[in-house]
């Protein structure tokens, strides 16, 4: 992980409180669950982390697994992703209060969360995060689709919409 200024770490405590505040609100989750998840030490993952946006650590100790922290994508303590850091950080904390695999019960508490659109965000989030990163746009010369990538395609990809085989475009820099 990586340690977040002070500036920063206010902004990961002031969204854990607002889905601590929200979890308590569905009322389904026991005061033990709310208190691990208040408690649970924050941090921030590598900003050059692209399909990552949040992950909870935990280590061993013999055979006792322990919660360590619950990192978020550094970017995403801008304001204009608050809504999907929001739920980013409720996706972390169900992990961290016990529910570790992303199993139908998993699946079923993440759907309660109130503003569900905004997890539809991760996929703009992850495009934003490549394009910053990018060397070489893939472009479909049939529909325009342009695929942000640090590589280029090299004629191996074909393009998500239609079919067609993606040229490599350089990133003016
Ligand atoms: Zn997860
Ligand atoms: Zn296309």
């Amino acid at each position: 992980m990586v340690r977040p200024n002070p500036e920063q770490l206010t902004r990961l405590e002031s969204l854990r409180d607002g889905v601590v505040q929200q979890m308590e609100r569905l009322g389904i989750f026991s005061e033990l669950q709310l208190a691990t998840a208040t408690k649970v030490s924050l941090g921030l993952l590598r900003k050059n982390s692209t399909q990552r946006h949040g992950v909870t650590r935990w280590t061993r100790n013999g055979n006792e697994i322990i919660l360590e922290t619950v990192d978020l994508h550094p970017v995403l303590l801008e304001e204009i992703w608050t809504s999907y850091a929001s739920f980013v950080m409720y996706h972390e904390l169900l992990h961290a209060i016990g529910f570790r695999s992303h199993d139908k019960s998993f699946r079923e508490l993440e759907s309660l969360w109130p503003d569900f659109r905004s997890a539809k965000r991760g996929l703009d989030f992850t495009n934003q995060m490549r394009l910053k990163r990018a060397r070489w746009i893939w472009k479909c010369p049939q529909c325009d689709k342009e695929f942000p990538r640090q590589r280029p395609s090299r004629g191996k990809y074909q393009c998500r919409a239609c079919g067609c085989r993606l040229h490599d475009v350089p990133c003016r820099t």
